[in-house]
């Protein structure tokens, strides 16, 4: 399996899990570019948005359910920043669809 994400989902590589259902998974970023960044994924390999429009099932709702979990765990009510990259043009590297939930930094820039 040549998957980054389903290897951490399967154990097969570490990742620092700070989350885990039958859904999803969020660990932390291993470059973190904020004091707080982690990754929400569905377990599922689903490749990237187009895939999820396709699957038509609740993971994005699980997905941000858990964003809002973390949020409050990791104290971001001052404020955070929900990112997935699509595509070569915004630089997305892994193809397994991930959310980087990012906190604890004051961004100056709004994109
Ligand atoms: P993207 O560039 O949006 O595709 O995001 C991929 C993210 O995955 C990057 O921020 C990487 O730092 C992160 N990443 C890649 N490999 C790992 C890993 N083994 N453990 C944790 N994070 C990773
Ligand atoms: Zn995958």
């Amino acid at each position: 399996m040549s998957c980054i994400f389903c290897q951490i989902v399967n154990k097969k590589i570490f990742a620092d899990i700070v989350y885990e259902d039958d859904n999803v998974l969020a660990f932390k970023d291993i470059e973190p570019q904020a004091p707080v960044h982690l990754l929400v994924i569905p377990k599922q390999h689903i490749e990237s948005l187009d895939d999820m429009i396709n699957i038509k099932n609740s993971i994005i709702s699980d997905i941000f359910n858990v964003i809002y979990k973390l949020a409050k765990d990791y104290n971001l009510g001052s404020g955070f920043r929900v990112i997935t990259n699509y595509g070569k043009d915004a630089g997305q590297t892994v193809n397994h669809l991930h959310f980087h939930l990012l906190g604890k930094k004051l961004f100056d820039n709004k994109f």
